[in-house]
């Protein structure tokens, strides 16, 4: 009699045991679940392509930071005389302001997983993304008005200082030239990438109206992802393209 209660007594442990791990494992299999849309682990490949001496890019919980200090790793006339960046572009109205007298650092917070469900949001003045070469992209307005009324302060690669930060309008050829480069990440925390898609080699046809579509590219291994590409349209009398538009898809 005892040994059949002794060998309940061992049964029933076991069972308990397994079902408390069980229930465990159910617990945290939960948790996981809750969590896996919120919590980032591992930066996207993308931002290994940016220049590292001036981007700082790190998880905090649901976003990601990235921390620059606008200094470009190109050549421009905005470096001014003595920079060994300063390249002398005779044909630029050039604005006042020179980037080594400038603050160009800039600070964006994005949510590591765009949003690609809401509504379209339209794009503001100022820094509406970070580029790969650590300055800020500007969207098509310049003051409030149209930007080709700005078009003759507009350098080799499309940038200028308006003033604030140095920043691009058009295609940034320094780094992006009638290509499929990256060209760097937008506030909606969707990339933007040159005139011609990595999945087909050549202009996409199936973009919205935003420059966007969902394809592999050149940092995601493989698997479909919205990104946004430089519309090629020629944009007013500028002799480039806009580098974006707007509307943001991914807030
Ligand atoms: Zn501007
Ligand atoms: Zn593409």
């Amino acid at each position: 009699m005892k040994k059949v209660i002794y060998f309940l007594l061992v049964s029933a442990s076991i069972v308990f045991i397994c079902c408390s791990s069980d229930n465990e494992n159910d617990v945290l299999d939960m948790i996981d679940e809750d969590n896996s849309e919120e919590l980032v682990t591992e930066l996207h490949n993308a931002f290994g392509a940016f220049n590292a001496e001036a981007v700082t890019v790190f998880i905090d919980g649901s976003e990601v930071v990235i921390e620059t200090t606008g200094l470009p790793n190109h050549e421009t006339v905005y470096w001014g005389e003595g920079n060994e960046l300063f390249l002398q572009e005779p044909e630029v109205a050039r604005t006042p302001s020179i980037i080594s007298s400038n603050n160009n650092a800039v600070t964006i917070r994005i949510d590591a997983t765009p949003n690609l469900t809401g509504n379209t949001v339209d794009t503001q003045l100022s820094t509406i993304g970070i580029a790969v070469s650590g300055a800020s992209i500007f969207n098509d307005q310049e003051g409030n008005g149209p930007l080709n009324q700005a078009a003759a302060s507009l350098d080799w690669t499309g940038a200028h200082i308006g003033p604030g930060v140095y920043h691009y309008h058009l295609e940034p050829k320094a780094f992006s030239n009638d290509d499929e480069n990256l060209v760097g990440i937008l506030l909606d925390g969707v990339f933007l990438y040159g005139r011609k898609c990595n999945s087909t080699g050549t202009y996409p046809t199936d973009l919205d109206a935003s420059g966007g579509h969902t394809t592999e590219t050149q940092y995601t291994e493989g698997e479909e992802e919205y990104h946004y590409h430089i519309i090629n349209e020629i944009y007013s009398t500028t002799g480039s393209y806009l580098a974006f538009a707007g509307p943001y898809q991914g807030y």
